[in-house]
């Protein structure tokens, strides 16, 4: 087990300092055009998949970083270059890890490849989880897979909504309900592959920041999937669902728990996307302060100016300090007694919003033009509370684990 450390080893900073130049090179400048532009800044990606940086195997390398930091690491990175661009880079991990957290062997084997594709051929993947009515509330979620034996297919019916790179995915991981009575415990994610009759792309929202990255409707009208698509396969579901059952009958908390782990462990890595954003807000703001002048001073020598500059540097810190303990605990396998996962997330997002909104006003009229990236950060820094947990469910879940109610 790695020991608890703050100075990042040789090979951490090597790969940080590569992760910095490339956001800095070339994320960065295309930043503000793909953000008019509100497209899939493919380009970028491609770019990316080049060098090695949207790839399986460089996500994977981070996640097994045996400290814990280098997926916080790279977020951190990514995102300081620009949300919405870096959001389309790592959008299609998250599809991944769903196949990579219930498929079998066979199952990554053959559906990761395809859900990059390669440099000369990129390809993106989804995740829909999300509908109109089931947002926080999951377990409510309507979209039905229904097995028809006789065929060994899957049949899906349902509307999915907010799926990063919906529609335009190769592969797409839907989550859907296989027993309704059994709440999230009866649901079951399925591969959909490549050009599979019945899914489409609904409407493809226009969005208030990561104006970059793809948000759309996925409509799944009849979707037949082979058998084989069922993550995990159709005994471990069976046999999961049995358990279920059991398990309502008689308490039902051990089941719960690890889906909250599962949670906590992902929450910090958007926790850094958040400190990448706001780290990026903040030194914008800090050079603008040393350099303005009015009333013969730069205003940075207003305290008024420069205390808030010292309170968003302690907050950006602090955050990063909450996400590299959350990913360290992850990774050696430490109990969240505490929900320090979901603390990471909360205060991380928290602490973006606010400092890109105070870069803003350091920056004055030219804070609020396009002229200047910090608008564009405070649009970004807005997503950091709402995905992947709002703040009100951080806040339920760290308040039930501290009182010990159970999690719903
Ligand atoms: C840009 C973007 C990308 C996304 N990407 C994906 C994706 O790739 N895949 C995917 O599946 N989903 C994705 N989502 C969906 C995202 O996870 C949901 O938007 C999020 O979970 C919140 O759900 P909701 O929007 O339905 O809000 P709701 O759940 O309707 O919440 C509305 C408000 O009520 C509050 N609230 C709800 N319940 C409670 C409660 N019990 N106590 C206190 N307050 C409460 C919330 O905090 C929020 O303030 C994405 C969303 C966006 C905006």
């Amino acid at each position: 087990m790695a020991e608890f450390t703050l100075e990042l080893n040789d090979d951490q900073k090597q790969v940080r300092d590569w992760l910095h130049g490339f956001a800095a090179d070339v994320i960065r400048p295309a930043a503000a055009e793909w953000d008019e532009r509100e497209e899939t800044p493919w380009p970028v990606i491609q770019e990316a998949a080049k060098v090695g940086i949207y790839s399986l195997d460089f996500y994977a390398q981070q996640f097994f970083d045996p400290t814990g930091l280098g997926i916080p690491m790279a977020m951190e990175e990514l995102f300081w270059g620009d949300a919405g661009i870096a959001l389309s880079i790592v959008g299609t991990g998250l599809a991944a890890v769903g196949v990579l957290a219930n498929g079998t062997e066979e199952q990554i084997g053959t559906w990761i490849p395809q859900m990059y594709g390669d440099a000369n051929d990129v390809k993106v993947a989804a995740f829909c989880s999300s509908e109109p009515d089931a947002g926080s509330d999951v377990a409510s979620m309507r979209t039905r897979a229904v097995y028809d034996q006789a065929k060994d297919e899957w049949v899906l019916n349902g509307t999915k909504t907010w799926a990063t790179n919906g529609g335009i995915a190769n592969v797409h991981v839907v989550v859907a309900v296989v027993d309704a009575e059994l709440g999230s415990k009866g649901h079951a994610s399925f591969i959909v592959p490549p050009n599979t009759p019945g899914l489409s792309q609904g409407q493809k929202f226009k969005k208030h920041g990561i104006r970059a990255s793809h948000t759309a409707e996925v409509v799944l009208e009849d979707v037949r999937v082979p058998g084989h698509c069922l993550l995990g396969g159709k005994e471990k579901l069976d046999q999961r669902m049995a358990r279920a059952r059991e398990r309502a009958q008689s308490g039902g908390e051990r089941v719960k728990n690890a889906a909250m782990a599962t949670f906590e462990a992902s929450r910090p890595a958007v926790g850094a996307m958040a400190v990448g954003t706001a780290r990026a807000a903040y030194e914008v703001a800090l050079d603008y302060a040393k350099t303005r002048t009015q009333f013969g001073r730069p205003i940075i020598d207003n305290q008024g100016i420069a205390f808030q500059l010292a309170d968003m540097r302690t907050q950006i810190d602090a955050a990063r300090l909450l996400v590299w303990r959350a990913s360290w605990m992850a990774t050696t396998g430490k109990p969240f007694e505490s929900a320090e996962g979901s603390m990471s997330k909360l205060y991380a997002s928290e602490t973006a919003k606010k400092v890109t909104a105070q870069a803003i006003q350091i920056l004055g009229g030219n804070g609020f033009t396009r002229e200047y990236p910090v608008e564009r950060m405070h649009r970004d820094a807005a997503i950091y509370t709402i995905f992947e947990g709002t703040s009100e469910i951080q806040r339920l879940v760290i308040a039930r684990t501290l009182s010990g109610m159970p999690i719903r």
